[in-house]
């Protein structure tokens, strides 16, 4: 078999990773083997003309540094305040400046020349993500004649969303250099295929079969998973007593989300706040977790959604705590998942509840956490695409407070039995499509894909 190299934007080098795609790459990559290369996460007036190796993982590691003008640039700037609101739905939040642009393309042309030297000829390139698109131009552009594949963990964009980048020719002239583009659900190679077919002279093939710009490439869906054993383990593990519900005497609800504007998470607090206003007998009786680790803090829309989050908490709880119950407990700080696995399980409601989501793994770890025999209930949005693969959670929008907080009120008085029922359907496809059956699932097609 050959090496496996996979490239993302990021390698985590410390010891807790956060961010589903970390999280991701690093089970299916202790099963593989093979080498896993990313930027370090260090910036540097003078960064090394070749990538560093590091020792401690079952699988290869090898980083980059960036300077803080291509950071600036190619990371904040192009990624994560282009790419990331318009594959969001939040074209009003893109900020476009022709820097950001010119920085993103040099970074991935810089990364292919770091990356070159260190390929063996049947390698299996795997690329990871919206910051790296170019990648696989780049490295065509230097000789690299062996498979290339490309997941992308976030949505992809539709005609309309699309046609508001600086560039929609270029991002599927971006695309065509790949042998495989993964999606994570069914809604974007639909957008994929939508998008190209309106804005390019794309010629589709067949379901999964695409000519643009005279290269043929294949599309196909690849849900990303958890490691669900593990992820089973950790929360049987946790420690037993039940803090929330002690400190509470009554239910407790959960959400786990980066601080990001695309995460609803202001949406769940008025939709908690109405469920308060309209059945004053939950008074004192139910409490909401919210863990929402700071994320792109430079980023001037994440400021915004920080101070818009923290006011309505504030509101929330000044408007109903009494003396002994405060009803929104928010916390700003990244926790080890060891400890989210525990406090998952202590809690009867998981809510999942984003506004656009390309998985979202947080709600594969809620069911996994669950003890069957009294398993908590998901609330899950059906704009995450985890709603594709869990249709037994209850499937809400979002952006309706009145719908919310009635799923909210039937999530807490929901019956065992249902509650059991509708948990070991969701756990069995948790277990089933875990991330080594999506890494096998997608590595499988990328062999298949091959010239
Ligand atoms: N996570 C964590 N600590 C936190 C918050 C999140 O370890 O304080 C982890 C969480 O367990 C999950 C991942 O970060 O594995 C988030 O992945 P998800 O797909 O839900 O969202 P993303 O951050 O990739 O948009």
């Amino acid at each position: 078999m050959s090496r496996l190299v996979a490239i993302s934007n990021r390698i985590p080098l410390g010891d807790s990773p956060s961010g589903g795609l970390v999280v991701a790459l690093e089970d299916a990559l202790r099963s593989s083997g093979g080498l896993w290369i990313g930027f370090s996460g260090d910036t540097v007036e003078d960064p090394s003309d070749d990538l560093t190796y590091h020792e401690g993982a079952a699988f290869g590691r090898a980083s980059f540094d960036l300077t803080p003008q291509d950071h600036d640039d190619y990371y904040l700037g192009y990624s994560n305040s282009v790419l990331w609101p318009v594959c969001h739905g939040r074209a009003d939040l893109m900020r476009i400046l022709p820097e950001y642009l010119e920085g993103y393309r040099r970074v991935n042309e810089r990364i292919a020349r770091l990356v070159v030297p260190h390929l063996r000829p049947d390698d299996r390139i795997w690329v990871q993500d919206y910051q790296l698109f170019p990648l696989a131009q780049e490295l065509r552009k230097l000789g690299v004649k062996g498979l290339i594949g490309h997941f992308l963990h976030i949505p992809f964009p539709g005609p309309t969303d699309c046609a508001t980048l600086p560039n929609p020719d270029e991002l599927f002239e971006w695309l065509s250099h790949y042998d495989l583009v993964g999606f994570q659900a069914q809604r974007d190679l639909d957008h994929f295929a939508t998008s190209a077919r309106t804005l390019t002279d794309m010629e589709q093939l067949s379901d999964t079969e695409f000519r643009i710009a005279g290269r043929s490439i294949r599309a196909g869906v690849f849900p990303i998973g958890i490691d669900a054993q593990a992820f089973i383990a950790l929360a049987r593990g946790a420690r037993q007593e039940d803090r929330m519900r002690t400190l509470t005497g009554s239910q407790s609800m959960i959400g786990v989300d980066r601080l990001d504007y695309s995460k609803g998470i202001p949406q769940r607090f008025r939709a908690f706040q109405y469920l308060l206003e309209n059945d004053p007998s939950l008074t004192e009786k139910v409490m909401l977790l919210q863990i929402a680790p700071p994320t792109r803090e430079s980023v001037d829309a994440y400021q915004q959604i920080r101070e818009e989050t923290e006011h309505l908490a504030g509101r929330v709880n000044g408007q109903f705590a009494t003396v002994n119950w405060t009803p929104i407990r928010f916390i700003h700080r990244p926790i080890p998942r060891d400890e989210l696995a525990g406090l998952y399980r202590q809690s009867r409601v998981g809510l999942v509840t984003p506004l656009a989501d390309g998985m979202n793994l947080v709600a594969k770890e809620y069911v996994a956490a669950q003890d069957p025999a009294d398993p908590g209930v998901l609330i899950l949005s059906r704009f995450a695409g985890a709603a594709e693969q869990m249709p037994e959670a209850l499937i809400i929008n979002p952006h309706d407070p009145g719908e919310l907080a009635q799923a909210m009120q039937q999530a807490i008085a929901m019956p065992l039995e249902e509650r059991q029922e509708r948990h070991a359907a969701l756990l069995r496809g948790v277990v089933e499509q875990d991330v080594g059956w999506w890494s096998a699932a997608y590595l499988d097609a990328l062999g298949r894909a091959g010239r």
